[in-house]
């Protein structure tokens, strides 16, 4: 069969794109056109046909109409009467510059495939093309295949390979850099932006030749990376050959929000390896019409976070003194969520679909982040695994044996076979290590695993420089900006609030009769002394109400890495193989 897509950039201005898809070789009396209910890399269900209108079929390209039904959200079925080319047409509003968008303002258009294209059932591995139809002074930036001798015609292999290629139609800003002789675009689409090409060339080759360095291997022979500037927060979504990044526009000189940027560009770069290639078996051909369920995406995301810092770290775009205080920020959110022990890693992943993506008030007290807790599984696994063997292997050595194994070949891990893996590339046996921390729930002895690499783990103590601060008492709640006063997003189970009975939704209007409002709402728990009793004036569900808490003791701000006066040598070389740098114990790490 062949299928051929084709997108009018018709009225930007309100943001309507105008499809048709063109299927030649029908020989069915009818026809299943259906829009997935999710995208690769993003997994949760969502109903991306809400902006479709106008959904009509006819014989041919110019025939008389056929009848169309409306099967469910996401299902159109043409009947076919005997056609045996047969056109659907539709219209799409797209206003959603997120990674996995479909946008269409006067400025570009930008697609993901699985949000406005949708395949014919019963032959996803068919080939399809794509013709783009835009004002002429646009140019289309995307991975596809071109067709010889066309404007604008596009092709892949199968539906996958399609959504797996993000397209951008524009007058994007666009960079080619060749680290490691492989060329890599840059695609900077949208107005305004802070960067300045030469640091940023150099810096995004540092973080592909140190990515390509760690596994040691490329598959690419071109890849392009999507950054869209605005003004939202940072996301990204990973594909085989570019990556789809939303960032905000200023986030480009050095500071934080750039070393953030640089994260994010190496985390969805180590993708096109781990999840792209070395991946989960069920995520790939999909089903995308329900859940694609996988115990290993704690591996898939937390891990190549992991060797997201490291790469960073290696390629010197990170110091080893941001490297570990990156480690410490990470340690301070996994030890103040509830949670942390309720669920297994290979439970967080395999439950993404309700838990990560679908976040609410009890989230925190119920379960961890799989990008969290993996991270940091990911970094005592590391550092067990150096030093049982000495420094001679690794999480890297794990990581190119995948590569080798599962990554070229494209075949696929069963659910249950990262272990073995882990356990022959190093030659150690790993299952208690996983009955722990994958799938079971013990505590993570992050200080333990510290000690390993030479450094003592804890809550920072202050220099002498530094200044006195107050210290606000705990009442261990998140709030948020509810019309000024602070309403409980998150009462945190173990902790004082929660145990005075704070609930989601409670609005604080007074501590000991004493007005609070969002804004000065940790001034107001530094006026309260740990240990005493505070009477807290709340609206609840619209009723006033008086709750009596006993303040909790000030949770540490901090958490630092520092090294050990005397660490043995196995604990010296552990930490220079990871760090990747002689031991300096004159350092103050954070
Ligand atoms: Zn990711």
């Amino acid at each position: 069969m062949e299928i051929l897509y084709r997108v009018r950039a018709e009225t930007p201005a309100d943001h309507r794109a105008r499809f048709t898809v063109d299927v030649d070789g029908v020989r069915s009396p009818s026809l299943d056109l259906v829009v997935p209910s999710w995208v690769p890399g993003s997994y949760v269900v969502v109903n991306y046909t809400r902006g479709f209108r106008d959904f009509r079929a006819r014989r041919g390209p110019d025939g008389t109409e056929l009848p169309v039904e409306r099967v469910d959200k996401a299902r159109w079925r043409i009947r076919t009467e005997g056609a045996s080319r047969v056109r659907a047409e539709y219209t799409v509003y797209g206003h959603q510059l997120v990674t996995e968008g479909f946008d269409l303002t006067p400025d570009h258009l930008f697609i993901n495939a699985a949000l406005c294209l949708p395949y014919v059932d019963g032959h996803l591995a068919d080939p399809v093309s794509l013709e783009v139809e835009a004002p002429t002074d646009w140019k289309v930036v995307t991975e596809l295949e071109d067709v010889p001798d066309s404007r604008h015609r596009y092709r892949a292999r199968n539906y996958d390979e399609l959504v797996d290629s993000p397209i951008d139609v524009g007058r994007p800003v666009l960079l080619t850099v060749n680290p490691g002789g492989i060329p890599h675009r840059i695609s900077l689409c949208g107005t305004g932006g802070n960067y300045e090409v030469r640091r940023l060339e150099e810096d995004v080759s540092k973080v592909v030749a140190a990515s390509i360095a760690l596994v040691g291997d490329s598959p690419l022979k071109r890849y392009t990376l999507f950054y869209h500037l605005t003004d939202t927060p940072d996301g990204g979504l990973e594909h085989a050959t570019s990556a789809s990044c939303v960032v905000n526009r200023n986030c480009f000189q050095p500071g934080e929000a750039y070393r953030r940027f640089l994260a994010l560009t190496a985390h969805e770069y180590l993708h096109l390896y781990n999840v792209k290639r070395i991946r989960p078996k069920v995520l790939g051909p999909f089903d995308y019409t329900r859940e694609n369920y996988t115990r290993l995406l704690w591996w898939m995301e937390g891990t190549t976070d992991y060797f997201t810092y490291l790469v960073l770290r290696r390629s010197a775009l990170y110091s080893t003194e941001q490297f570990l205080r990156q480690r410490a920020e990470l340690v301070k959110t996994y030890l103040e969520t509830p949670g942390r022990n309720r669920i297994s890693l290979e439970e967080s992943s395999l439950i993404s679909w309700i838990d990560l993506y679908q976040r609410f008030e009890e989230t925190p007290n119920q379960s961890v982040s799989y990008y969290l807790k993996g991270d940091l599984v990911s970094m005592c696994l590391d550092l067990e695994i150096r030093h049982r063997t000495e420094a001679h292997a690794s999480l890297e050595t794990v990581l190119r044996r995948l590569w080798t194994d599962y990554g070229r070949p494209g075949i696929g891990l069963e659910e249950d076979e990262l272990l073995a893996v882990v356990n022959r590339a190093t030659g150690l046996d790993l299952a208690p290590f996983f009955d722990r921390y994958v799938r079971g729930t013990q505590e993570l002895d992050l200080a333990a695993f510290a000690r390993l690499a030479g450094l003592d783990l804890a809550p920072r103590a202050k220099r002498p420089d530094e200044r006195d601060e107050p210290e606000s008492s705990d009442l261990g709640v998140a709030v948020e900006d509810s019309g000024g006063l602070p309403r409980v997003r998150h009462s945190f189970e173990g902790r004082t609030g929660h145990e005075g009975g704070l609930t989601p939704g409670d609005e604080i209007v007074a501590i000991n009769g004493a007005k609070v409002t969002y804004a000065g709402f940790e001034k107001a728990l530094e006026q309260v002394p740990p240990g005493s009793t505070a009477e807290l004036t709340v609206f609840r569900r619209g009723y006033l109400q008086k709750i009596s808490v006993v303040m909790g003791k000030p949770l540490p701000r901090k958490y630092a890495f520092t090294p050990m006066d005397s660490p043995s040598d196995l604990a010296r070389a552990v930490y220079e193989s990871w760090i990747g740098e002689p031991w300096r114990p004159e350092r103050e790490t954070s």
